[in-house]
């Protein structure tokens, strides 16, 4: 369901504390990590504690906690001193999303092309 932690989720199991992190923030509902196969000098993924399966669900089902989610892309970029950055939210295989936990990636530190492809 919904929010639920799911058994089979990797991210579920990030924000349990049963895969290790580079954990870079951690608010009540969130949590940010460095990604383990970065593409930029700063690649973080910041996710909701809860669980929802994409970006866009996760902004139907719990808005506000889609907000907060929002909200950590900024604190990342402050506390990694990014002066320009870019959020991305894969939504779906064919855009490249391949964990099915909602997470926003947060890449910065080197200049970023678009369109993106
Ligand atoms: P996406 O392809 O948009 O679903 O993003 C998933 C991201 O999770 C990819 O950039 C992966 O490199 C990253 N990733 C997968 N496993 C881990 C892990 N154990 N710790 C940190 N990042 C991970
Ligand atoms: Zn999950």
């Amino acid at each position: 369901m919904a929010g639920e932690a799911q058994d089979d989720c990797l991210f579920c199991k990030i924000v349990e504390g049963h895969i290790p992190a580079t954990i870079v923030r951690e608010t009540e509902t969130t949590v940010a990590f460095r990604d383990i196969n970065p593409q930029a000098p700063t690649h973080v993924l910041v996710i909701p504690k809860a669980h929802y399966r994409d970006a866009a669900t996760l902004a139907a089902a719990a808005p506000e906690l889609a907000a907060d989610v929002l909200r950590e892309t900024q604190a990342v970029a402050d506390e990694d001193k990014l002066e320009a950055y870019r959020v991305v939210f894969n939504t779906g295989s064919g855009a490249g999303q391949t964990v099915w936990h909602a997470h926003a990636h947060v890449l910065g530190g080197r200049g970023l092309e678009w369109p993106p492809g």
